[in-house]
């Protein structure tokens, strides 16, 4: 199984589908990570481009991931779908064949996500299987059009997610995050039996050749 992750930013892949990402390489899968928008000029103080791509390269070690960006040089918020981006990213990864792709959910009110599920759904066009969208906190906490539909148990892997998301010092999370990630990963769970830990993703389309 071959799966490109298309995120908008570090850490998105982390909050996102690092539980299902990590099941599936216990499974065999080859994994492609695309951060559109690089560690680079940062705008929450505290935090620049060395601190954090520190943080990405730690949070990627532990599932053995590379990682490749369109851009280090765009701020954030700046990320517009545009013809060159997507022919971008069709240089980068066109040539391969990809079970499954997962990206930002088009709901989230940040809008480098927004523009970032248009980047994937364009590139989708390719040989690509399946598409996925998925939650990152905090910008899926409003998002009222996201509407799950493949649930993945990630009891095995919710540590390994965890120990990911905490190479982020940077981001200062507070005892009272991760009690959301955690609630939010046990609700996924209430929604297939018998897991504890889960991630949720809406399924855009599947092909079945
Ligand atoms: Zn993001």
């Amino acid at each position: 199984m071959k799966i490109l992750v298309i995120a908008a930013h570090p850490d998105d892949m982390e909050f996102g589908c690092a539980g299902t990402i990590a099941k599936f390489i216990g499974e065999g899968a080859k994994i492609d990570l695309l951060i559109v928008v690089g560690p680079g000029e940062e705008i929450t103080p505290g935090r620049n481009k060395q601190i954090v791509e520190a943080e990405l390269e730690a949070s990627l070690d532990i599932l053995g991931l590379k990682w490749k960006t369109l851009s280090s040089k765009l701020k954030r918020p700046h990320i517009q779908c545009s013809p060159a981006m997507v022919t971008k990213i069709d240089k980068l990864f066109g040539d391969n064949h990809y079970d499954l792709v997962i990206t930002n959910d088009p709901g989230d009110f940040h809008q480098d996500h927004v523009e970032t599920f248009k980047l994937a759904n364009s590139f989708c066009r390719k040989d690509v299987n399946e598409l996925w969208t998925m939650e990152v906190l905090p910008y899926s906490n409003r998002n009222t059009t996201f509407t799950p539909n493949v649930f993945v148990d990630i009891e095995d892997h919710f540590d390994a997610k965890l120990h990911m998301i905490s190479c982020y010092e940077s981001l200062n999370l507070s005892a009272p995050d991760f009690a959301n990630i955690s609630a939010l990963a046990k609700y996924r769970a209430i929604q297939i039996p018998e897991a504890s830990y889960a991630e949720a993703f809406q399924q855009y389309f599947r092909k079945i050749r």
